[in-house]
């Protein structure tokens, strides 16, 4: 029963409700319940724990959304937010587009006449999609797999 009894003093203290005391400072001033703490210990000198803090305001009902959490987390430095660099993801090509790239280029690698007799055709985008490159017929073209790894060795070394 003694923690009811610190509710009743730090009520007395603050001349309202430690409940609603609680309920302003967790959802209008965005502290944390540790911080909560600091705050009743500053102004009444009494030592309650995070714990109990946590408990009222679930007895209440009272949560924050895990957006707004999360977001006074960053806001507080309790979490550092880094954008993720995003890869590009490899765009497939529907078959459908595909055939009609191979056989506008005569099922011939454009580069160097490679057939599918000799190496495996791909179709290819001329300026990448990580840089900007479209999927329209004009930045496709069919490239033999021989070449296409030499583009690739050249992308590398130009980085
Ligand atoms: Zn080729």
């Amino acid at each position: 029963m003694r923690r009811y009894n610190k509710q009743q003093q730090i009520s007395a203290s603050f001349g309202k409700d430690m409940r609603i005391i609680i309920k302003d400072l967790y959802l209008d001033n965005m502290m944390s319940s540790i911080e909560i703490v600091d705050y009743i210990k500053q102004n009444t000198q009494i030592d309650i724990t995070a714990r109990s803090i946590q408990r009222l305001l679930k007895g209440m009902g009272i949560t924050r959304s895990v957006k707004n959490a999360f977001n006074n987390a960053i806001k507080r430095n309790r979490v550092h937010w880094q954008y993720k660099e995003l890869k590009y993801k490899r765009i497939r090509l529907s078959s459908k587009l595909r055939y009609k790239i191979l056989k506008r280029d005569n099922f011939k690698c454009v580069l160097c006449g490679n057939t599918a007799k000799t190496n495996i055709l791909e179709v290819d985008h001329i300026i990448p999609i990580s840089k900007g490159g479209s999927s329209d017929d004009d930045n496709l073209r069919t490239s033999c797999n021989a070449c296409n790894k030499g583009k690739q060795y050249n992308e590398d070394c130009k980085k």
